[in-house]
């Protein structure tokens, strides 16, 4: 008899909005012989009862994995410990991470869906806990907020962080995926030609920065940036394309290629 393959059961969270898009995947992943919860999203009660079947069809549920600690991924989570008495784990505890989490994990971590290893990478960027699981035996990720279904995902300083999420993206480059599920949207069946569009698009607003900046004749606040830089975007998004502005003005002040004029991120930028 050959081993058990990895099932993925995807149940969408009723929390749909323009962060979320049709709302946050839930999965349900292991074997016959038990399985893990990602992502429970929200505490409604019918998408409850709904992983509750799932986990039951699938071995029962061993843990509650949650990719990060935004309100729309651990929206449920404690409500389904309570109510399975399964451990919460994710990668920080504590008032900035998941207050209510079990468990503490650590990058290369193993975690155990029934006889299904999944490995834990910690993977900052869109937040500081973030961490996507790795199904080496089929080169499956569960990539949390790291990389969306459609469009790009929001980076917001200080939990945000432009330069790890890069660093982020490039690691999952050197892996051998076949297909990314990502935390909102559809399964990502081209993953390294995904990740290749998302370095390469995070790079070209890098460089539009600079290029406003230096086509400004002088210094510029990310208020003054952001109808140049995100000319392509819908104006309703523009306070969250500045927070993204302002996670790459950090970065390219962090490698020493612009600098602020006032102590404050709302303040003048200028290039070097
Ligand atoms: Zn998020």
């Amino acid at each position: 008899m050959s081993a058990p393959t990895l099932s993925v059961v995807r149940l969408v969270a009723p929390n749909p909005g323009p962060l979320t898009g049709p709302g946050t995947n839930t999965f349900v992943v292991g074997d016959p012989t038990g399985c893990i919860v990602i992502d429970p999203g929200c505490a409604d009660a019918a998408h409850l009862d709904a992983i509750d079947l799932a986990t039951q069809a699938l071995g029962g549920i061993q843990a509650i994995v949650v990719t990060h600690a935004h309100p729309d991924h651990i929206g449920g989570a404690a409500e389904l410990a309570e109510r399975t008495g399964a451990p919460v784990l994710a990668l920080h505890r504590g008032p900035s991470g998941v207050s209510f989490a079990a468990h503490e994990m650590a990058d290369d971590d193993e975690i155990m869906a029934g006889g299904q290893s999944l490995i834990v990478l910690a993977t900052p960027g869109h937040r500081f806990d973030h961490l996507c699981l790795w199904h080496e035996a089929s080169g499956i990720l569960f990539a949390g907020d790291l990389v969306a279904g459609s469009g790009t995902v929001v980076i917001i300083p200080p939990e945000g962080d432009m330069r790890a999420y890069l660093a982020s993206l490039a690691r999952l480059q050197a892996l051998p995926l076949t297909r990314i599920w990502p935390g909102h949207g559809a399964a990502i069946d081209d993953p390294q030609a995904r990740l290749a569009d998302y370095i390469a698009h995070r790079l070209q607003r890098e460089a539009q920065v600079i290029d406003a900046l230096r086509s400004a004749g002088g210094p510029q606040t990310v208020e003054e940036l952001v109808p140049v830089v995100y000319a392509d975007t819908d104006p309703r998004m523009y306070s969250w394309a500045a927070k993204s502005l302002l996670a790459h003005l950090l970065k390219l002040e962090a490698e020493g290629r612009v600098r602020r004029l006032t102590p404050d991120d709302a303040g003048p930028w200028a290039n070097l």
